[in-house]
Order: structure tokens, then sequence, then C-alpha cells
């Protein structure tokens, strides 16, 4: 089943789609719309922004009409918690603009004001045909089924630990939550359903749950995988083995960024992880061997890094030039033990020379020796530029 999130189709046979969320004030317009504007540059096809209050609330037309003017086709989503029934009924143009609502069915309201602000959300969602996200997260997990299932546990003959409880009320919060949803009338393909965790393994086990269960469109996520190294490798081990086994329609990498830093990087991750899996492509490849005592220079390591550089920055051009061009591998390899061979598998590659061998580096394209290049780093790396250059031009521009 797919779900359309404004120009986006999500779910059954479309592409996974990648995600990210803006961190500034949304309320500040300009701020808003540049950091909009840069992750879906980067490669974010929606964007999540906080919709916390009446200013924000207030802001998101502007904002959706200035990304329009600058021909940035990327949904805006709203992300909603404890004020959300509020914000749509009294900014009903947010509503309008919004491409999907997020509700967290742990942060509604509690008690009878839980159900009735739920139900509040999902009628102005069908009021304007908008799709809803039913995101689940453990940090803010429905209280009162939490309580009830821990109570009917205590009270079990066959009693389970209190973190296999938890699994099952995120599970259980999600589908009832869907279930109350299409009773209030919200079709059914305009749910998707996430439920976040900040353990990969705890991760696998929710979705592959929810996924039995359903046949909604999953965004998958992380919540709080943390900065640097640690938050990509923790967001790639919770994703990866779920989307080789076709779970998730949509992702998000939510990576704490440093102070200061873009916040495009959790995109990047983003297309890294599909990359890897071979489920979408975003730029060509670029192969290197990870270098050893065989080659002392540092030749290859800057070649490597240029070449990647090189193509990540005509990446924007080349993408409407040259229809495939994400699809290229390219190989930069150390020296003659894999160099030749891990070349040849590459689309074009080039095996530099290792330490005691002759300064002579031979050239792969498909599969074939065609040239062998010579002279100092530089002329080697101008020539190598050149010659993929070449290829791109030739293979995917339909230059023969
Ligand atoms: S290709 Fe050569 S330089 Fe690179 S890791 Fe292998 S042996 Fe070392």
């Amino acid at each position: 089943m797919s779900v359309p999130v404004g120009s986006v189709m999500v779910g059954s046979d479309h592409p996974v789609v990648i995600q990210s969320m803006t961190n500034t004030d949304t309320s500040d317009v300009q701020a808003t719309v540049a950091q909009v504007a840069a992750l879906h540059r980067a490669g974010s096809e929606v964007v999540r922004v906080t919709v916390n209050d009446v200013a924000a609330a207030r802001a998101v037309p502007e904002i959706v009409r200035i990304l329009a003017e600058h021909e940035l086709d990327v949904p805006i989503v709203g992300d909603f918690h404890y004020n959300g029934h509020i914000l749509l009924r009294e900014v009903p143009e947010a509503a309008a603009a919004l491409a999907k609502y997020r509700i967290n069915p742990g942060n509604v309201g509690a008690g009878s004001r839980h159900d009735d602000n739920f139900r509040s959300i999902v009628e102005v969602a069908i009021e304007h045909d908008k799709p809803v996200r039913i995101g689940v997260n453990w940090g803010s997990l429905d209280a009162a089924l939490l309580t009830k299932l821990m109570d009917e546990n205590a009270e079990s003959d066959d009693p389970v630990d209190a973190h296999e409880v938890t699994m099952r009320a995120m599970v259980q919060s999600a589908l009832g939550s869907a279930a109350m949803a299409e009773e209030v009338g919200l079709a059914h393909d305009r749910i998707i359903l996430s439920g976040k965790v900040s353990r990969a393994p705890d991760l696998w086990d929710v979705y592959r749950r929810i996924a039995a269960a359903c046949d909604y469109p999953l965004h998958l996520g992380l919540t709080e995988a943390g900065m640097g190294i640690k938050g990509a490798v923790a967001s790639t081990a919770g994703l990866a083995p779920l989307l080789a086994e076709g779970i998730g329609d949509t992702i998000r990498v939510s990576l704490t960024p440093d102070p200061g830093a873009p916040r495009e990087r959790e995109v990047e991750i983003a297309q890294e992880v599909l990359s890897a899996l071979g489920i979408r492509r975003f730029t060509p490849s670029v192969t290197a061997c990870p270098g050893c005592g065989r080659t002392t220079s540092t030749l290859f390591q800057e070649m490597a890094r240029d070449i990647d550089a090189y193509l990540k920055e005509r990446m924007p051009t080349w993408r409407e030039q040259y229809p495939g061009v994400e699809n290229l591998n390219v190989a930069v390899m150390g020296c003659v033990v894999n160099g030749p061979g891990e070349s040849k598998h590459a689309d074009i590659g080039i095996s530099l020379p290792g330490t005691g061998e002759s300064p002579r580096a031979p050239v792969y394209r498909d599969g074939e020796l065609v040239g062998t290049l010579q002279g100092d780093g530089p002329t080697i790396a101008k020539a190598f530029n050149d010659m993929v250059t070449e290829y791109v031009e030739r293979r995917f521009g339909g230059r023969t």
C-alpha cells in the first residue's frame, strides 16, 4: 500500500524515501526556509518541521509559499505534540499547507482527552485530505497503555519482563491508534506508522512485529542515535537489517549535529545506507582500498578523496545531463595486490603503484586495460579525472 505525502509517494514499490527534520525555530521563516532548502538540495525528499505553537503554525504557509516560489518541491510535514488538535484548528492555513501531520499517541493528552484530541487531529486530516504518521516513540510512550499492560502482565500466570511489555506497548500503541484513526474515518491509505527506539536490536524487534501485523507503510529511524561516528554507525546498524528484509518505506537518520555543523549530514548518511545496501543510488561510488604497508605514499588516499569530491561536485549538473550516472563505480587502488582485480570490477578504475613497484598506473575501463598513466601524482590524478569525465560523457551521454 502506498501513501501520498505531497508530491512524494511512500510505500509499495516506490523507492525508499529519505526525510529529515529541521532544528530551526519554525516561526523564524527565513531560517527555516534556508534549512529546508539545504536539506532538500542535499537529497531530503520530505522535510519535517516542529509545529509547537501558534507562531510556528502561522509560519508554515509562508514557508511552503517561499519554497514553492523557489521551485523547491519538497513536502513539509508538521510535527505535533500536546497541542496539535488546537493548532490545526486555530490555524487552518497550516493544516492546508502541510503535506502530512505527525501525531505521537503518547503526547496527545491524558485520560479521556487523549482519544478526543487524537480524533480531533484525525478529523482535520480527513477534512484536508492529508495523511498522518502515527509516530510512537519509547521515550514518550502512551503512559496509560503501558500502565494497563504492566498491570495485566503482573496479574498474568505467565508474566514477561518489563522490556517485553514495553515492546508490546509500542506495537499496540501504533496499531491501536491506526485502528482508531480509521474508525474516525481516515482512509487506510492515509496512514504511515513508526515505532522508534534508541537501540538497534530493539528497533529490529519493534519493526518486525509491526510489519508482520499490518500493511501500512513504515517510517524507519533510530531515535536519539547520537553524534558523529557513533550516531552514524548506530543508525546504520538499526536501519540496515530491516531495510535488507524489505521493512521500511521512508527513513530518517536522527543524528545530533556538532554545534554549528551542517544539518545535511543526516541526509548524506541516509543516502549512504541505501547505497551500501544496493537499494538506491544517489552519487557514483568510489571504491578504495584501506592502504597498508605495501603503499607508503599518500597518493592513492589523496586521489580517492579528490575523485570522490569531484564526482559529488559534478553531480548537480551530471544528474540532469547524464541520466543514470549515479550508478557509476570508480575504483582507486593502492597497489598491484588487489588493484587490477578491483579496478576490473569497477566501471573505471586505476591501480596505483605500491612501494617498490614501477611508477606506472594501469587504468581499466569496463574490465579492459585501456592505458597506463605515468608521471608525478598530480599528473596521474589529472589524467585519471579526465578519463572518468570522458567515460561519463560517453556512457551516460549517449556519445559513442
Ligand atoms: S590493494 Fe595493495 S595497498 Fe591496498 S590494501 Fe591491498 S595490498 Fe594494501
